[in-house]
């Protein structure tokens, strides 16, 4: 029988409410029909942003909106800080890049977290920085940066914005927009919100969207100030992913439903049962010190090729896991958990991490990993 299973850290698994409502048929996105429903999720959007502020939404993968806001943020001559801890940190830079930004790094180990310090050191000594560009976890590596304390840091200087990729964190852990003071805040649908991919989400403060009046960079399909206006009308400027809208609706009514609190303890719930069962089966994590709740980045053992183990996720149970890219490639496997997922999600796949383990001949008694998981899941 073929079944299969995302344990991906996007695409993620889909809940059965909002398949249904994806497959209805197509509706028009200039009737009334679709602007009520547009409504309802500018409502949703701003409870899981946590902020008063509108959150626009574009048909795109979360790049797209990443790419707007060094466009519609920015100007030329407008200096950059970029804190690279993984592949979607190097992102940033090369966005920056593409449009003649010129960008200081902070370049973090990875698997660690940034430093506050460091930013605070470079924006002190670059007075000319206009925006820092972070992730909120760095999907790469499965670590999280600290965005409370590096908010409270880039809030002190009035020409300065803070923009934070939170794409495996909107969903997952609390990042209070605007009671931390986060100027941009980005999200993507095919993540913890349990859509396919192909909406993009940011929202932006009243300081941010100060910078996005004067910017000069160019910009045609990620302008920030058409897609507000149109927002207010509950519509698109262009023509939207129109069933993916409807899929929104229902996705935002589960998480509303559930509230986000539970959200949040739920995603930290599967992310350290996750956890315990690698420490028990003696495998380290990636990143230790500050492990993101969206996804656990597992080291694979001494001897045993971390390519063919993700590979065998597939072929011996038809789940699919991350591997490792560039300098991880072939050493971690990551194991997300962060969207439509539930305690026995995390038994399962961990079992067939057991029976691969054992089948590879690394040393250790099956269900160690598993029971270690039970503990944590039936506290
Ligand atoms: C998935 C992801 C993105 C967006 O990637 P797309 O492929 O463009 O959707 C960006 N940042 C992080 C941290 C991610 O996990």
């Amino acid at each position: 029988m073929d079944k299969k299973y995302l344990f991906s850290p996007g695409p993620t698994m889909l809940p059965a409410e909002v398949l249904l409502k994806m497959a209805e048929p197509i509706m028009h996105h200039r009737e009334p029909e679709f602007e009520k429903i547009f409504a309802e999720i500018r409502e949703g959007l701003k409870y899981l942003f946590q902020t008063k502020n509108e959150v626009l939404i574009f048909t795109s993968s979360g790049t797209g909106v990443m790419e707007g806001a060094v466009s519609n943020l920015l100007s030329r001559g407008d200096k950059a800080l970029v804190i690279r801890g993984g592949k979607f940190g190097e992102r940033w830079g090369e966005i920056c890049k593409a449009y003649g930004i010129e960008f200081i790094p902070i370049d973090v180990d990875w698997g660690k977290a940034v430093d506050p310090k460091q930013i605070q050191k470079a924006l002190d000594s670059n007075p000319s920085i206009r925006a820092v560009y972070t992730q909120a976890s760095e999907t790469s590596t499965g670590a999280k940066h600290p965005i409370r304390e590096i908010a409270e840091i880039v809030n002190k200087y009035e020409e300065t914005v803070m923009v934070v990729d939170a794409i495996t964190g909107i969903g997952v852990f609390n990042l209070p927009m605007d009671e931390w003071g986060i100027d941009v805040l980005i999200s993507g649908s095919q993540k913890a919100l349990m859509l396919p991919p192909g909406l993009a989400f940011v929202a932006l403060s009243d300081k941010a969207w100060k910078f996005v009046e004067r910017s000069n960079l160019p910009k045609f399909y990620f302008d920030f100030k058409k897609e507000l206006k149109s927002a207010q009308k509950n519509q698109n400027s262009f023509t939207p992913a129109i069933s993916l809208f409807v899929g929104l609706r229902e996705s935002l009514r589960l998480i509303r439903k559930e509230g986000l609190e539970a959200v949040f303890q739920r995603h930290e719930k599967l992310a350290e049962a996750t956890r315990a069962s690698v420490k028990a089966l003696g495998l380290g994590l990636y990143a230790p010190d500050s492990p993101s709740n969206a996804v656990t980045a597992v080291k694979v053992p001494e001897g045993i090729p971390g390519g063919k183990l993700k590979n065998l996720f597939f072929e011996k149970f038809g789940i699919t896991v991350a591997g490792g890219q560039d300098q991880a490639k072939g050493k971690i496997i990551r194991i997300a958990h962060l969207g439509y997922y539930e305690r026995l999600d995390m038994v399962m796949v961990i079992s067939a991490l057991e029976m691969l383990l054992k089948e590879m001949g690394y040393p250790f008694e099956l269900g160690t990993g598993v029971k270690a998981a039970e503990e944590v899941l039936m506290r």
